[in-house]
C-alpha cells in the first residue's frame, strides 16, 4: 500500500516484447465527456522494438485491470477505445485490442457479451464507435 500517489506511473514489470525490452512511459490519452476528463489511457512504449502498450484508467478507481504487468498485444493488433452510445460516464468507454478486420466479442457495461464488426481497426456498429489510441497521444478525446 503506497500512501503517496506518484505523478508519473511506475514502469510495470519488464514485459518481454523483444530480446532487450526498454519500456518507458510515453503519454496519456485523456477521455473527456462534456470537456471533463472521466479517465485516461496510459501509453507505454518499448524503445527497442517500438511496440506500444496501453492501460485503462478510470478516475476514482485504483485499478480495474486484472492483468499483471503489461497487457500482451499481438503484432496484428492495435489499441482501440470502444465507445458505447448506450452508456454514460465511465461505462461509456473501454480499452480493447482490435485486429484489422473481423469480429470482436465485447462485454457491455451490463455484462452482456455482444459481437461487434471490425473494419480496418474500426468498430462498425449503430451503437458503438471507436478510435485508435496511438492517433491521440498527448491529446484529449471527447467521447
Ligand atoms: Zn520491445
Amino acid at each position: 500500500m503506497s500512501e503517496t500517489p506518484s505523478e508519473t506511473p511506475k514502469t510495470p514489470e519488464i514485459y518481454k516484447c523483444c530480446d532487450n525490452p526498454q519500456i518507458t512511459y510515453l503519454a496519456p490519452v485523456n477521455i473527456n465527456i462534456d470537456e471533463r476528463t472521466v479517465g485516461s489511457v496510459d501509453v507505454w512504449r518499448c524503445a527497442v522494438c517500438m511496440k506500444s502498450f496501453c492501460e485503462e484508467k478510470s478516475l476514482g478507481i485504483d485499478s480495474i485491470t486484472d492483468i499483471v504487468g503489461m497487457p500482451r498485444i499481438e503484432d496484428d493488433e492495435k489499441w482501440v477505445v470502444i465507445i458505447s452510445k448506450l452508456q454514460k460516464g465511465k461505462d461509456k468507454w473501454k480499452l480493447v485490442k482490435l485486429k484489422q478486420n473481423g469480429m470482436i466479442k465485447f462485454e457491455t457495461a451490463d455484462e452482456k457479451v455482444i459481437e461487434l464488426k471490425i473494419q480496418d481497426y474500426k468498430i462498425i456498429d449503430d451503437y458503438h464507435s471507436s478510435f485508435l489510441v496511438l492517433d491521440h497521444i498527448h491529446h484529449a478525446v471527447e467521447i
